[in-house]
């Protein structure tokens, strides 16, 4: 009996079971919400995504705490992500039955309110080949490429702060993924630009695809011996992490990982972790385990939520834990203002409060990680600190990644403001401009 055998045997039960819309009512019925709030709840899920599963609502959510949970409110819509007179018309409209078409319309009008693609992502680094735009890359940082494969734009269960979800609804203008030719013109794009040493494969959540399809993306890369780095997106540690351990494909998954390692590229599975919770459950230890011994290096990020992770004593342990499992710390990310806005923002000072807290009660083998990290059109922008230079209290910030490579690691400063969540609310300090306001350019996934 092989190794898949067993683990088949054993996964009775285990089979993955999505949770959409249609269980909405029953869900939050179980979390304790009252009528009225149930069905404002259901009147969200028709503008944003609403998905998750069998594994997130048995094994990860505390019922007893919900809706308060941070787990519950990690998947689940809540009434105020929302403007308020938006959700009263559609639940108006749930409450009369009106016809799908009348409530699809009024959703689909608040959805265009809300702004998916925030600092140009769909126009801007966009690589381009013989004139024609390739589909489903985004070429920011000269060493890395972002590849968003057709069959990878979904997840396992949508976190209820992300913004991709224009490419969860089927807003057809919204969506950018590539399909499999893809992946040969991603190919002619890197020997054209051998500055590229990494690309990463995400989505959605790459680890929604098959091992089959993921090796039709991933094989073509191993000849190329410019890549250092195969990275690839996922939230499947926390959201499906039998995806590694009892699905049907987690050994040929497995073996696509050791086969990357063999040809003497690093495979850096970037996974995103919002909460300790969701790497206690043993099966989660288990695919940690399981990905390692194929000497893939795991590397952790997640954005910091309020209501879901703004606290020191969160960040610390899920770094301690990330550590004693084998894996590395990489970003703390601070949540963009889009899409269900500042329902979900920490304030920079804030942010970096928790974050400095978290960082100072950890060892050295924690402090890989960088944050709290700002994904701007120019680049990635790190809160350092609140200091008084010259009399006057300043962030100091810097550029952990730019489009522009000059601007990377050199400080600068904006006023303090307590209140400010982005670099958008920041004015200068000792300057009449930030040392990166003319690069235009795209911002990075929140989960990615
Ligand atoms: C964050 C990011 C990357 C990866 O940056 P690293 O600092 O190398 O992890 C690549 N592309 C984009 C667009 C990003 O935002
Ligand atoms: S944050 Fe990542 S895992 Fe969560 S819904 Fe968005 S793309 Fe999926």
């Amino acid at each position: 009996m092989t190794v898949t055998d067993t683990a088949q045997k054993t996964s009775a039960g285990r089979g993955f079971r999505a949770f959409t819309a249609r269980h909405l009512d029953q869900l939050t019925a179980r979390a304790g919400l009252p009528p009225a709030e149930r069905l404002a709840v259901r009147a969200v899920a028709e503008v944003l995504p609403f998905r998750t599963n069998n594994y997130v609502v048995d094994e990860l959510i505390d019922w007893s705490a919900a809706p308060d949970d941070p787990i519950y409110r990690l998947t689940f819509p809540q009434k105020d992500m929302l403007p308020e007179e938006d959700v009263d018309h559609i639940a108006g409209l749930l409450r009369r039955d009106a016809p799908r078409r009348e409530i699809q319309q009024a959703a689909h009008r608040v959805r265009m309110r809300l702004n998916p693609h925030p600092a140009g992502q769909l126009r801007l680094n966009r690589p381009v080949v013989d004139g024609h735009v390739l589909e489903g890359v985004q070429h920011k940082y000269r060493e890395t490429v972002l590849f968003f494969p057709r069959q990878g734009q979904t997840c396992h269960a949508y976190c209820s702060y992300c913004f991709r979800w224009a490419q969860f609804v089927g807003e057809p203008d919204l969506r950018m993924a590539a399909d499999d030719d893809g992946v040969q013109e991603l190919v002619d794009y890197l020997l054209a630009h051998p500055e590229v040493t990494n690309v990463l494969i995400t989505g959605g959540d790459a680890m929604i695809m098959s091992a089959t399809v993921l090796r039709r993306y991933v094989e073509p890369l191993l000849a190329l011996d410019q890549l250092e780095s195969v990275r690839v997106g996922t939230k499947a540690l926390a959201f499906w992490p039998r995806k590694f351990v009892t699905d049907p494909d987690a050994a040929d998954l497995l073996a696509l990982f050791e086969q990357v390692v063999r040809s003497g590229k690093n495979l850096a599975l970037m996974a995103h972790f919002s909460h300790l919770r969701e790497l206690e459950t043993p099966i989660a230890e288990q695919a940690v385990s399981r990905i390692r011994s194929t000497g893939a290096v795991i590397r952790t990020q997640a954005p910091l939520i309020r209501s879901i992770n703004d606290s020191a004593l969160v960040w610390e342990s899920m770094w301690r834990r990330q550590v004693r499992l084998g894996m590395v710390p990489y970003y703390m990310f601070v949540e963009r203002d889009t899409g269900p806005a500042d329902y979900f923002a920490v304030p920079l000072a804030r942010g970096h409060e928790i974050f400095r807290d978290a960082y100072a009660s950890v060892s050295g083998l924690a402090r890989t990680v960088r944050g709290p990290s700002m994904s701007t059109t120019a680049g990635k922008v790190c809160v350092d600190g609140v200091v008084e230079v010259a009399g006057r209290k300043v962030f100091a910030l810097h550029l952990i990644q730019a489009r522009n490579p000059e601007l990377v690691g050199r400080p600068f400063y904006a006023e303090y403001d307590p209140a400010a969540v982005w670099l958008s609310d920041l004015k200068p300090a000792f300057s009449d401009r930030f040392p990166l306001e003319e690069s235009p350019g795209a911002a990075v996934p929140v989960c990615q």
